[in-house]
C-alpha cells in the first residue's frame, strides 16, 4: 500500500474500531469509515445481508439487510465482491461490495477488500452479540456486566444446582461517584467506571457473580465466610486513576454495601432487594458496609409500614399536636409552650422517635410539619376567639424541609389562612455544622425574621459550630440541649454556659433550657443566667384539653 493508502486504512480503522459507540448507528459507523476506502478500492455500494436460520428461540428467524454506503458516482450490478461469514448461531453474515461503473476490482482491490471486509465483520460480529445480549435485556452496556435480568438468571442457576446457599449476596453503590463524573466529565467517568469494574471483576472467581445495575449500583454474589471478608475489604477503597489533561490523577473509590447470608428460605426476590435495604440502611446512617440480619430485617419493614401508612394515617386525623408549656422559673408564668406531634395509631400512641427519623428520609416530614403547624394555629384562632391569653406556641420544622425551596411562602400562607398574628409562632429547628445546609438554614431564618417571625434553635449545644451560630444565624433563641444538665458537669462547663447564655442575651438572643426534670437541675441552670425553662419538673408535653387549663390559669393549674 502506498503511504496515502496507509493513511486512509488507519483512517478507516479508528472509525470502525469505535462501532460499539452507543451514539452512534452501526450503519452509520461503517458507512463513515468506508468512506475514507471507496475512491482507492473502487466501491460503488456495500451492503451487508444478515441471516439468522429460524429456533426456537426465534421461530421466524431473522433477515435484514442494510445499505452501508452509495457512491456519488454510482455502481453496477456486475461482479461484485462477496464476503460471506458464517457466525455463531446457524446463520450468517454477507458483506457485498459494488464496484464503480467501469471501474472493475483488479486483484489489487480485491486484497484489499478481503482484509476491510473481514475486519467489518469481526466488529459487526462482535457488535451483534453485544446488540443480542441487550436486545435479550441480560448485559448492562457501559460495562458489560449482566444486568439485574442477567445475573437473576445465573441465580436461577445456583438455585437449581442447589449451590445458591454457598453465597453472600451483596449490594454495594460508590460513594461520591457523582463528583467523579463532575470533576473528570461523562466520558472518562464512563472509563473510571469501566476500570473500576474491571479491579472488581479481577478479585472474583469463576463461580461467583458481579452486576451492574446501572448508575454506580452494583450487586455481587461472592462465597461465604473469608471470601465475604476478603471481597469487603476489597470494595471498601479500590484505588485507580482518571485521565485528565493527559495524566493520570490517582483515585481511590470507596463503596457502601448491605450484604445478606443466602439461606434455604431465601426467596430469590430477596437476593438484590435484601441487600439493598440493607445498603440503603447503611448509606443513611453512613456506615459502610451493613449485615441484613433479623433485627434490622425488622426494623426496615416496620419503617416501611410507617412510610406506606404515612398518607392514610394523615387523612385519618392519626397525627394529633401535644404542647409542652415552658415556664418562667423565677414566677412560675407560663410563657410559650412547644407543640410536639404525637400518633395515635390504633389504641397505641406511637412516640415521634421513632417515625420522625423515618420520615424524614423523605419529603413526608415537610408535609406533617406543615400540618402540625396548621392544627397549632386551628388552635390558637380557637383559643382566641374564646377570649384566651395565648402565649406564643413553637412549632418544630425539620432540617429536611429546608430543602422546599417554597417553605417560607407555605409556612406564610398557613399562618394567614388562620390570620395568626406573627409572633404567636415560633419556628423551632435544630443547629447544624453542615455548609450547604447551613446557606439554607440562614436564607429561610432570614425570610422569617424579615416577616416578623420569630425562629429558635433547638438542641443548642450538640453541634460544632455553637457558637458561631450566635452570630451568623437570625434567631430570636435558643434551645439548651439537656446535655448541658444531665451530665457531671465540672466547673469548666458552668463557666462555658455561663459565658453562652451572657452573650446571648447581650445579643438580645432568648436562652431556654430544655428537659429539667430536677429542682437541682433548675437550680444549676438559674444561677448560670438562664430562668426559661420547659421540662417534665414542670409538665410533660400535654393534651390540648390539658394544656387549655395552663392557658386558662397563665401558670401550673392547682
Ligand atoms: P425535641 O424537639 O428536642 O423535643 C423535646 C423532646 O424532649 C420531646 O420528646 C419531649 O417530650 C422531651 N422532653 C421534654 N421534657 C423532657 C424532660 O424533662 N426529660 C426528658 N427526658 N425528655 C423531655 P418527643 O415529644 O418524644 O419528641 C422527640 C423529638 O421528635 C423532638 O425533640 C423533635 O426533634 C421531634 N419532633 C417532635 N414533634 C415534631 C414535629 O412536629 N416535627 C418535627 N420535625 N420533629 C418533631
Ligand atoms: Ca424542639
Ligand atoms: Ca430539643
Amino acid at each position: 500500500m502506498s503511504n496515502n493508502n496507509q493513511q486512509q486504512f488507519q483512517q478507516f480503522y479508528e472509525f470502525i474500531r469505535i462501532l460499539n459507540r452507543k451514539d452512534k448507528q452501526y450503519e452509520e459507523v461503517v458507512s463513515d469509515a468506508i468512506a475514507f476506502l471507496a475512491d482507492d478500492l473502487f466501491i460503488g455500494r456495500l451492503t451487508g445481508e444478515l441471516e439468522i436460520l429460524p429456533d426456537a428461540a426465534n421461530s421466524s428467524g431473522v433477515q435484514e439487510k442494510t445499505v452501508f454506503y452509495t457512491s456519488e458516482k454510482g455502481f453496477t450490478a456486475e461482479d461484485p465482491y462477496v464476503l460471506v461469514n458464517p457466525i455463531m448461531k446457524p446463520g450468517s453474515v454477507t458483506l457485498t461490495a459494488f464496484h464503480r461503473p467501469n471501474q472493475p476490482f483488479q486483484p489489487e482491490q480485491r486484497l484489499a477488500l478481503q482484509a476491510v471486509l473481514e475486519l467489518i465483520n469481526m466488529v459487526a460480529e462482535r457488535n451483534y452479540m453485544i446488540l443480542t445480549a441487550e436486545r435479550q435485556g441480560m448485559m448492562q452496556m457501559l460495562t458489560g456486566l449482566p444486568n439485574a435480568v442477567g445475573y437473576m438468571k445465573e441465580v436461577g442457576k445456583k438455585y437449581r444446582d442447589r449451590t445458591i446457599t454457598d453465597y453472600d449476596a451483596y449490594y454495594f453503590n460508590l460513594t461520591g461517584y457523582g463528583l467523579i463524573n463532575k470533576n473528570f466529565g461523562q466520558t472518562e467517568g464512563d472509563e473510571i467506571m469501566k476500570r473500576y469494574t474491571g479491579i472488581i471483576r479481577s478479585f472474583l472467581e469463576p463461580e461467583e457473580l458481579l452486576g451492574h445495575l446501572g448508575g454506580d449500583n452494583f450487586i455481587a454474589l461472592i462465597r461465604k465466610g473469608d471470601r465475604s471478608l476478603q471481597f469487603q475489604k476489597r470494595i471498601r477503597q479500590v484505588d485507580t486513576y482518571g485521565m485528565q489533561y493527559g495524566k493520570q490523577i490517582p483515585l481511590s473509590i470507596r463503596a457502601c454495601a448491605g450484604f445478606m447470608h443466602i439461606e434455604r428460605a431465601t426467596p430469590p426476590e430477596q437476593i438484590i432487594s435484601g441487600p439493598a435495604a440493607a445498603g440503603g440502611f447503611a448509606k443513611r446512617s453512613k456506615e459502610t458496609i451493613v449485615l441484613l440480619d433479623e433485627a434490622l430485617n425488622d426494623r426496615l419493614s416496620r419503617a416501611k409500614e410507617i412510610e406506606q401508612g404515612f398518607e392514610k394515617a394523615l387523612v385519618n386525623h392519626e397525627y394529633t399536636v401535644f404542647y409542652q408549656p415552658k415556664v418562667d422559673a423565677a414566677t412560675g408564668a407560663l410563657i410559650g409552650a412547644e407543640a410536639l406531634t404525637r400518633w395515635f395509631k390504633g389504641d397505641r400512641m406511637v412516640s415521634p422517635g421513632l417515625f420522625i427519623p423515618i420520615l424524614e428520609q423523605s419529603s413526608r416530614i415537610t408535609v406533617l410539619d406543615l400540618s402540625m403547624l396548621e392544627l397549632v394555629c386551628h388552635d390558637i384562632a380557637d383559643w382566641k376567639a374564646a377570649g384566651e391569653n395565648v402565649v406564643p406556641v413553637s412549632v418544630n420544622i425539620s432540617r429536611h424541609d429546608l430543602m422546599d425551596p417554597e417553605l417560607f411562602q407555605k409556612v406564610a400562607a398557613i399562618l394567614d389562612r388562620y390570620q395568626i398574628a406573627r409572633d404567636d409562632i415560633v419556628i423551632e429547628i435544630t443547629e447544624t455544622s453542615n455548609e450547604a445546609e447551613k446557606e439554607q438554614m440562614i436564607a429561610f431564618l432570614t425570610q422569617l425574621k424579615e416577616h416578623g417571625i420569630a425562629a429558635s434553635i433547638d438542641d443548642f449545644g450538640t453541634g460544632y459550630s455553637s457558637l458561631s451560630i450566635l452570630r451568623e444565624f437570625p434567631v430570636s433563641e435558643i434551645k439548651l440541649d439537656r446535655s448541658f444538665i444531665n451530665k457531671e458537669l465540672g466547673e469548666k462547663d458552668a463557666i462555658i454556659i455561663r459565658m453562652i447564655i451572657q452573650l446571648a442575651k447581650e445579643l438580645k438572643i432568648e436562652v431556654i433550657q430544655e428537659g429539667v426534670e430536677t429542682e437541682e437541675q433548675r437550680d444549676f441552670i438559674m444561677k448560670l443566667g438562664c430562668h426559661r425553662i420547659q421540662g417534665f419538673l414542670y409538665s410533660q408535653p400535654l393534651p390540648k384539653s390539658n394544656y387549655d387549663l395552663w392557658l386558662k390559669q397563665g401558670r401550673k393549674p392547682e
